[in-house]
């Protein structure tokens, strides 16, 4: 990381790269591979009856793991450090949300701009340097930062969360305040935001999460007016800066972050329209444009989330759901699962500690904890779920499978031959 001296700040501009050659391309698929590729994943991905060996039967739902945003994304950044072998690569935050795969990166040599302080980072940046942009993209602030220094710049968001900046941009310019169903600290909310205040920085935004802050904003929007103080109380961080609940809910749009559950996107959307109509009834109003919808649930998490439905309709006697903690979509599998049957979030295999003890994220508690379970115990015969959010690499998944059979005291070699 050198200082850009050679220009001011103002001069220097941004280069956008096109790293996926056809000869880079061939090298960084079978490296890719060779990385998270999995034999076993592969031969069950077709076997929707599952594996069975003795009394233990392993089922995978027929979607999960590796979406094409995240495929696309980490064949980007291998591919940056295969053409800018002598530069520094850096990353804003994590590719995706999986630590295997952020390991692989940093060792690779991609350096990592922690969230809060890439801005400061970005200062120091000069115009031999590289910064990947991730899946989930970057806030407007940061991209200006990064246009600034002149450095090389690999963009790898996704286009499903590039279509839900083309909407809240779109709403901020017909004078909308966009109404996002996201986590406000997701980077791709943050960036989705930064795109709702508008090409002039006048756009509005409300950020709300869950359902009962979706009633929240309802009772106001029906009561005109409501505890302003209180409101804004309750969604710190997760407004624009001249957000005002008392202007800027008379029109409003909605979007989601790509990753939510989309039975609870859909649920928020028809709750918000039936309070603007009540709330137009009411004043006598008789226009029917204060509301608009885009459902920007991207196909992927709607496909892992309708897989898992299905196999649930067979239900297996536990799920073990494999991916990052910090994962948005691989948390709404979990909640699918949850209210079903028993259900483990698990990182690795390592998480399974013994056939009793799991290590997994608690949903409700946010904390890794140990729990126990008789499920696999005994030699009654078993079924075993399991599933992946879109960020999980199919090693991870086989390294799941192996261990739910080693734990049942079925050696992988036989698996890997009978799979
Ligand atoms: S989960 Fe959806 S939005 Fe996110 S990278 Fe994958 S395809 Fe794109």
């Amino acid at each position: 990381m050198k200082e850009a001296t050679s220009k001011t700040a103002s001069q220097a501009r941004s280069r956008r790269v096109n790293v996926r050659t056809p000869d880079v391309m061939e090298r960084v698929q079978a490296e890719v591979a060779e990385h998270y590729r999995s034999e076993v994943v592969d031969k069950l991905r077709s076997r929707h009856e599952g594996l069975t060996i003795g009394n233990t039967t392993v089922r995978l739902t027929k979607q999960f793991g590796f979406c094409y945003g995240v495929e696309r994304a980490i064949d980007l950044a291998y591919a940056t450090r295969n053409v800018f072998a002598d530069n520094d690569v850096y990353l804003i935050g994590e590719i995706i949300h999986n630590q295997e795969v952020n390991r692989q990166l940093a060792e690779m040599g991609v350096c990592p701009l922690p969230g809060d302080s890439a801005v400061d980072e970005i200062e120091k940046l000069g115009p031999d340097d590289v910064v990947i942009v991730p899946a989930f993209g970057a806030d407007t602030p940061t991209m200006k930062k990064i246009q600034e220094r002149g450095c090389h710049v690999i963009d790898t968001t996704c286009g499903d969360v590039m279509s839900v900046w083309k909407r809240v941009r779109k709403y901020a310019k017909d004078g909308r305040t966009s109404i996002i169903h996201g986590k406000s600290s997701h980077e791709e909310t943050r960036a989705t935001a930064s795109r709702a205040e508008g090409k002039d920085g006048k756009g509005n935004y409300l950020v709300i999460l869950t359902l009962d802050e979706c009633d929240y904003v309802c009772d106001y929007i029906r009561s005109g007016k409501g505890d302003k103080v209180a409101f804004l109380k309750r969604f710190t961080g997760g407004y624009s800066a001249d957000f005002d609940p008392d202007l800027h809910l008379s029109r409003i749009g909605v979007a989601n972050q790509t990753t939510m559950l989309k039975s609870e996107t859909e649920e928020m959307q028809r709750r918000l329209e039936v309070a603007i109509c009540d709330r137009d009834e009411a004043l006598g109003k008789s226009e029917k444009d204060n509301f608009q919808v885009f459902d920007t649930i991207c196909g992927a998490t709607q496909e892992r989330q309708d897989a898992l439905f299905e196999m649930l309709e067979n239900q297996p006697d536990v799920l073990f759901v494999v991916g990052g903690y910090n994962s948005s979509n691989t948390s709404h599998l979990v909640e699918i699962g949850e209210k079903e049957l028993p259900t483990f979030f698990i990182r690795e295999a390592d998480c399974l500690k013994s056939l009793e003890e799991v290590l997994h994220f608690d949903l409700h508690q946010r904390e890794e904890v140990s729990s126990y379970s008789e499920v696999l115990l005994g030699d009654d015969p078993v079924v075993v779920g399991i599933t992946a959010g879109a960020s999980c690499p199919n090693n991870l998944i086989e390294d799941t499978i192996l261990k739910v059979f080693k734990l049942r005291g079925i050696d992988g070699d036989l698996v890997r031959s009978s799979s």
